[in-house]
C-alpha cells in the first residue's frame, strides 16, 4: 500500500465568499472507511448558492452548512486507503475506480433503517458538514462506513465518471415522473441536470419531448440529445406553444429544473389537468403561486425529487452501454489551486459543467 502524504491541497469553505485553497491534513481511513485519491470534482449550482451566502445554507444560529469544511459533492476517485474491514465490507481493493452517494447516511435514523437513506434525518452531505462529510475539492477524500460504494467499470470514461452524481440525480427525477409512451413531456431547464434528464427521458420514448431554456446553445444540445421541440421562453410564448401542441390540454408531465421561480409558475400553467409536476430545482429565493391550481383547478400530482436513491449503478450501466453521454456537458477543467477562476467560469452561461481536478 502506498503511503498517503501527510498533507494535501483542498478548497476549504469558511463562509459565504470565503473559500480558500489550503494545505490540510490528508484524511485517513478508520474502521470500514475508505480514502480515495480524487479523480475530479464538479462544481454544482448548490456550490454557487452556498458561496453566494444563500439562506438555506447559512441562516440561523445553527446553519445547515458546517464550516470550515472542504467543499465538493460530485466526485469519483481511486481507492487509496482501506480501513479495517473496508475491503471485505465494500468488496473493493486499492486501485479500484469508485464513487459513492453524495450523502453520508447516519445508518441509524428511521429513514436509514427503512432503506430510505437519501432522506436520512441527520442529512450530512459531502462538502457541507465538517468532520463527518468533508468534500472532494481536494486531493483525497474519505467515504464513511455507512456509505454504499460503487465500482466504476472500465467502459466508463473519466469524464463520464465525473458526471455520475448529477446523472444519478437526473435518473431519480425521471423515475419520479413515471413517463408513459403516450406522454408529452416538458423538460424545463437544460443545464447539467436537464441535459442528463433529456437523454434519460428520450430512453423512455415518450410521444413528445419539449425542452425549455433561455439559452439557445443549450437548446441546440437538447435537440442533439433527443428533444423533439425546443422553445426559448424569451423568444416565444412557451405556455401557448405547449397548449397548441396538445389540442389545448397542456403537457402530461412537467419536470422543473430551472432553479428559477418562473419555472414553477410557467409549469403549473402548461401542465394539463391530472398531470404530473416534478419539482427538482433548488431555489435561491421563494416562489409564490396560486395553490388552488394544484387542487381545485387541476388535481395535479406534485412530486418532489431529492438526490439519487439507488441510481448510481443505473448511471454506471447506462454509461457502460453508451446510452448516456457526458460529451458537451463537461465544458471546463481547472486545477484545485485555480478554484476561484473555476467558480467564475461556473457562473458563466457559456459553461455547463466545470470540473476541478487535483
Ligand atoms: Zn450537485
Ligand atoms: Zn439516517
Amino acid at each position: 500500500m502506498t503511503k498517503l502524504p501527510e498533507t494535501m491541497k483542498a478548497v476549504v469553505c469558511y463562509g459565504p465568499e470565503d473559500y480558500r485553497v489550503e494545505e490540510v491534513a490528508t484524511p485517513r481511513a478508520g474502521k470500514e472507511e475508505v480514502v480515495i485519491k480524487v479523480g475530479a470534482c464538479g462544481i454544482c449550482g448548490s456550490d454557487l448558492k452556498a458561496y453566494s451566502g444563500a439562506d438555506m445554507y447559512w441562516a440561523g444560529e445553527d446553519p445547515w452548512l458546517k464550516a470550515p469544511v472542504i467543499a465538493g459533492h460530485e466526485f469519483y476517485g481511486v481507492v487509496a486507503e482501506l480501513g479495517e474491514g473496508a475491503a471485505e465490507k465494500h468488496n473493493i481493493q486499492i486501485g479500484d475506480r469508485v464513487t459513492t452517494d453524495q450523502i453520508n447516511p447516519c445508518g441509524k435514523c428511521m429513514f436509514c433503517e427503512t432503506g430510505r437513506y437519501w432522506m436520512c434525518q441527520v442529512h450530512n452531505i459531502y462538502g457541507f458538514q465538517r468532520d463527518v462529510a468533508e468534500g472532494a475539492m481536494a486531493e483525497y477524500m474519505r467515504f464513511g462506513s455507512t456509505n454504499k460504494i460503487y465500482k466504476i467499470t472500465d467502459g466508463v470514461t473519466d469524464s463520464e465518471a465525473s458526471l455520475i452524481e448529477p446523472a444519478a440525480c437526473a435518473v431519480h427525477a425521471v423515475q419520479r415522473a413515471t413517463i408513459e409512451f403516450e406522454d408529452v413531456v416538458v423538460m424545463a431547464g437544460a443545464g447539467t441536470l436537464g441535459l442528463c434528464m433529456i437523454q434519460l427521458i428520450s430512453l423512455k420514448t415518450p410521444k413528445k419531448l419539449v425542452v425549455l431554456d433561455t439559452n439557445n446553445k443549450r437548446l441546440a444540445m437538447a435537440k442533439k440529445f433527443g428533444a423533439d421541440i425546443c422553445i426559448n421562453p424569451l423568444e416565444e410564448d412557451a405556455v401557448q406553444a405547449v397548449k397548441d401542441l396538445t389540442d389545448g390540454y397542456g403537457c402530461d408531465v412537467y419536470i422543473e429544473a430551472t432553479g428559477s421561480p418562473i419555472g414553477v409558475t410557467q409549469g403549473l400553467e402548461m401542465v394539463r389537468k391530472l398531470g404530473r409536476f416534478i419539482e427538482f430545482s433548488v431555489f435561491g429565493q421563494e416562489t409564490t403561486t396560486d395553490w388552488s391550481v394544484i387542487g381545485d383547478k387541476k388535481e395535479l400530482d406534485l412530486r418532489g425529487s431529492h438526490l439519487s436513491p439507488y441510481t448510481y449503478p443505473i448511471v454506471i450501466d447506462l454509461f457502460e452501454r453508451n446510452l448516456l453521454t457526458a460529451e458537451g456537458i463537461i465544458t471546463n477543467h481547472f486545477k484545485l489551486e485555480d478554484f476561484h477562476e473555476a467558480l467564475a467560469m461556473a457562473k458563466n452561461p457559456e459553461a455547463i459543467k466545470v470540473l476541478l481536478k487535483p
